[in-house]
Order: structure tokens, then sequence, then C-alpha cells
């Protein structure tokens, strides 16, 4: 054990407010375990909730996990530190449960560095009656858990909130009984949104699809995702606050869950359905408790502006001499009326989410927003004196042309001419920031069908976008590498062969190339292949809700 270790959780846990101290015994022990880094982890909502909602039973005790800062790995290794939580700092190991909470493909490889660090078998067939279960859930399992399946026991499909009181009900009764893994699994199986990958067999087609998928008899064929109906029922919202988050000392609460534009490239609009607005008695009152302790309040949801009392509650906190944040802008919903609270709350920067340059593609992604909501946005945000507009947009799309990278140039010089204009008397000049990433065709949405745009076509795309705008003054362009899309795209679309992968990169210290040469899987087919639309996908026994006739009916009104 080494000491400056267990000194360095107690000064993390010093500088929170509302952190959970349980004295251990006699209760079931939950260690939720978000693979990112702490700054990153408990800027998480996801985190928050499921602490306090598991807290809330007296005779359930869980604390906090996170990934450890790169150069501690090596510290833990060299005195034989076994990976403990924040508040006890017990290891791992004696946890009756392990919950990852996963929200991005790209974690996957730290989950196998968190359990490597904590003295646990990596694979689940290593694990027997003597370690602690591994659970997961979050939207990238939720959406696709196969690629992760060899490592992780038990996946919860859908919104955990309910499902967790119910998993950790039938481990006690379990426990009670005396049962052996298998048997507490077996019972656990049962539970609506609980995914046992140990009871379910792939057999594959010569040509390397999917030929069956079948579940050991007594087990479903398929497994219905869960939400929630009233979200009023569980209180997301920050629990524990800190400085050392992306967030800092700000209160997150989630005023609604899910989204009704239905953008088909959208995972959260798929996964999350319907859209569920939070009441406003029940935010107002968290929010005024909330505005004792902190000076700054952040309205989380996909589709914030569509909730009818965001006026009122932003109204509520800046009559207070307190600030607010807004997590997302929709161009054709902004007003001045929020506009004005985020100036009031200090905000220089706007973001909205153009996603492309021309109305065509627009049409084909469904992003229902037009041009001359694009600019009107910008002159919104330019008269209320904020001067820097960010704005989001992706490549690789499905039916995209060149003329259609060519158009982000155009929608940008003139967005500029207008930015200037409105500019005009004023002390500052608008500027803009282009984020480009590559589309990522997701499991569960139209565009699953669809495969990923060439590496290279990327880069290429990217280059015009770069060339065309590199005489203008006041962008500046941000973009992410697609060979790193490429590798989320395996992840996300990947079957339980992908595990292979994920376990040689990590042996290889996060080498994909040498993953790619020495497994005999080829990343490609999983990646650049268009699907047949007959093909059984990997995440097809998930029930999330919609008819994969539906989504494919999208897919070919898409591409008309
Ligand atoms: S508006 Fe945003 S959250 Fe809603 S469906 Fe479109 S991309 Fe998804």
């Amino acid at each position: 054990m080494y000491w400056g270790l267990i000194d360095k959780a107690k000064k993390t846990l010093a500088k929170e407010e509302g952190t959970i101290i349980k004295p251990w015994g006699g209760k079931t022990t939950i260690a939720i375990a978000y693979p990112n880094i702490y700054h990153v982890g408990m800027s998480n909502l996801g985190v928050h909730t499921i602490y306090q909602h598991l807290n809330s039973f007296p005779d359930i005790l869980c604390e906090r996990v996170f990934l450890p800062d790169k150069d501690e790995d090596q510290r833990y290794i060299n005195t034989n530190t076994a990976l403990f939580t924040l508040e006890s700092q017990k290891p791992l190991y004696k946890f009756d449960i392990i919950a990852f909470s996963i929200s991005f493909e790209n974690d996957y490889l730290n989950i196998l560095r968190i359990l490597n660090l904590a003295k646990i078998p990596l694979q689940r067939e290593e694990r027997k009656n003597n370690y602690p279960l591994i659970i997961a859930g979050g939207i990238a399992p939720s959406m696709n858990p196969e690629p992760i399946s060899d490592f992780i026991d038990l996946f919860v499909i859908g919104e955990g909130e309910e499902a967790l009181t119910e998993l950790v009900e039938s481990y006690k009764k379990s426990a009670e009984n005396g049962y052996n893994k298998d048997k507490v699994l077996e019972k656990m199986a049962s539970i609506e949104g609980v995914y046992v990958p140990g009871y379910y067999n792939v057999s594959y087609k010569s040509e390397g699809t999917i030929k069956e998928f079948m579940p050991e008899s007594g087990f479903c064929q398929r497994i219905k995702r869960r939400w929630i109906k009233d979200i009023n029922r569980f209180k997301t919202h920050s629990i524990i606050t800190t400085p050392h988050t992306e967030f800092s000392n700000m209160f997150l609460v989630e005023i609604s869950r899910g989204c009704k534009w239905g953008c088909r490239f959208c995972a959260t609009y798929f996964i999350y359905r319907p859209y569920r607005r939070r009441g406003l008695k029940n935010l107002g009152d968290t929010v005024t408790n909330a505005l004792d302790k902190v000076d700054k309040i952040g309205f989380v949801g996909a589709d914030v502006l569509s909730h009818p009392g965001l006026n009122e509650l932003c109204d509520s906190v800046i009559k207070k001499n307190k600030k607010v944040s807004v997590a997302s802008l929709r161009a054709d919903s902004l007003n001045h009326t929020v506009i004005k609270y985020l100036k009031a709350s200090g905000h220089k920067t706007i973001s909205i989410a153009p996603e492309v340059g021309s109305e065509r593609l627009r049409k084909v992604i469904n992003k229902k927003i037009t041009e001359d909501d694009i600019l009107n946005a910008a002159r919104m945000v330019i008269d209320n004196d904020i001067f820097h507009l960010k704005l989001y947009f992706m490549i690789g799309l499905p039916t995209e042309t060149i003329e259609d990278i060519e158009e982000i140039v155009s929608l940008i010089k003139k967005l500029k001419h207008h930015i200037l204009k409105a500019s005009k008397g004023k002390k500052r000049i608008g500027r803009i920031t282009l984020s480009i990433n590559s589309f990522v065709p997701k499991p569960a949405t139209p565009f699953q069908w669809h495969p990923f745009d060439d590496v290279k076509s990327l880069n290429n795309k990217l280059k015009i976008i770069r060339n065309g705008l590199k005489r203008e003054g006041n962008i500046n362009i941000t973009s992410d590498l697609p060979k790193w899309s490429y590798i989320q795209t395996l992840l996300s679309r990947g079957d339980r062969r992908v595990g292979r992968i994920i376990l040689a990169a990590y042996q290889f210290g996060g080498d994909w190339k040498r993953a790619f040469k020495e497994v005999d899987i080829n990343p490609d087919f999983y990646v650049y292949r268009q699907r047949h639309p007959e093909e059984i996908f990997p995440w097809d026994f998930i029930d999330h809700g919609i008819k994969k006739e539906h989504l494919f009916a999208e897919y070919q009104e898409a591409l008309a």
C-alpha cells in the first residue's frame, strides 16, 4: 500500500462538498467506476445520479473510483497497491459489485486498465466466485455491448436507475441463499434490461457476418432497453461539487431527457426516446436549494431550449446575482432572452451545430434547421455582445459530395460577412471557431447500415475546408483525427470478436496499429462495409423500442 496515493485521495475528498461516506459492515457494497480520470468522470451526471440513488438505501454502500492519472499507474504497480475507491480507500476487489458507467467507446481500453490495476482478471471467464461482479451501463454499451462482452459479466441496457435497484435486491437475495456467481447471474438475467453475455452464443457465416444469436435455454431472445417514464422520480443533478471538474463548482441539473427532433445520425435521439421533461416545480426547488451552495447552475439535456420553463428558471438564478449555463442550443430555437441570461452569466462563446454546409445534406440527416436560422442565430449572438461563435460540423455523412464540403466553406464566409456587419459600431469583432468531427454511423440509428467514410477521403475533406478558409481572418478550425474516428467506429459497431482486438490494443499499451497486425480480424470489415439490408447486427438482440424496418425506411428516405 502506497501512502502517497491514499493521501492524494484524501486531499481530493477534502475539496469536495456533498460526499457520502458510510460505515462498512452489513451492506451490499458497490463501486461505481468511471473509465476516465476524476476531472472527466465528475462532470458526468450519470455518476452523480447512481451514486445518490444507491446510497439512499440504508443497506447499500456506494463509492466511486476513477482512472488514475497516466503517471500513477506505475506507482500502483511498483508499490503493489490495488486500485481503491475514493471514499474508504478500500481496494476494488473487496466490493460486491463494480459498476462501470460508460459514455464513450474510446474509454473501453480504460476499463481494462482499471481492472488490471485493481488486480482483477480482465476476462469474465477467468473470474470465478471470489471476484466482484463486474457490471456496465451507459449510452455506449446500451447501443452495442458486444465488443466488451468478454470483459463484463452483466450489462444494464438503457436507463439504469430502476434496474440497478432491482439488481441489488436480487444480489442480496442470492447472497442470503449462498448462491455462487453463476446462480447470481442467472437470477439477475430475468430482470428487464439486463443482458448477461455468458448466456448467449453467436455463430457466424463463412463471409463473417452473424448467422445466429442464440440464448441458452430459459433466457430471453431479446433484451428490452429500460427507460424511466417519470424522470421526476429520480434526482439527476450534481450531488458532489468540486473545483476539479470540467464544470468547476457548477451545479448541474438535468432539465429534460431525450430529444424530439430526430436527426438521423443521432444516437442520443434513438436511445433516449421519448423526450421527457422534468417538472418546473421540481426543478425550481432543486435550483433554489443549490443556489445556497454554488454560484452557477448548468441546465443539462439534449434539447434544453424546448423546456417551456427554461426562461423562468434562468430568471430566478440571475435575479439572485448568480450565473447560468445551458448545455445545448439549437439555432432555430435560440432567442434573445436566453442569450441575455448567458451574457449576464459571463458567457463569451455561444455554440450551435449546423452539422453540414448544404441545405440538401441537412435534409438527408433530418436536421431541421435552415441557413437562415444559422445566420439569424449569429446575428442575435453579436447583437447581445457575445463575440465568439462556435460551430459544430460533421464530415463523411451519407451521400456527401465535395460540393457539400465546399458549401461548409461558403456558409462560413457568409456567416463571417454577416457577423462583421452585425459587429459594426461595436468595440469588438466577432470570431468563429469550427469544430469538425468525422461522422461515425452508430448502432440503433437509421445510418447503421452505412459505412464509415474512408480516412484518406476525410483528411482530404478537412484539407478542402482549411484551404478554403485559410485567407479568412478571425476563423479558427479544430478537428478530430479521422483515424481515431475509425477506431471509434470499430468499437461502436463491432461484434464480440472485436474484444480480441481491444485486449491486444490494451496489452500493447494502446498501440492499435500493432493490435490490428497481431490479431487475425480485419477491422475494415466492421468499419468500411456497406451492410446488407437483411444483415443481423451484433446489437439486433436489443429492443430499443423502434422497429428495424422503420430505421431502414428512414435510411432509404435519407438516401433518396
Ligand atoms: S437536435 Fe441534437 S440531440 Fe436532438 S436529435 Fe438532433 S442532434 Fe440529436
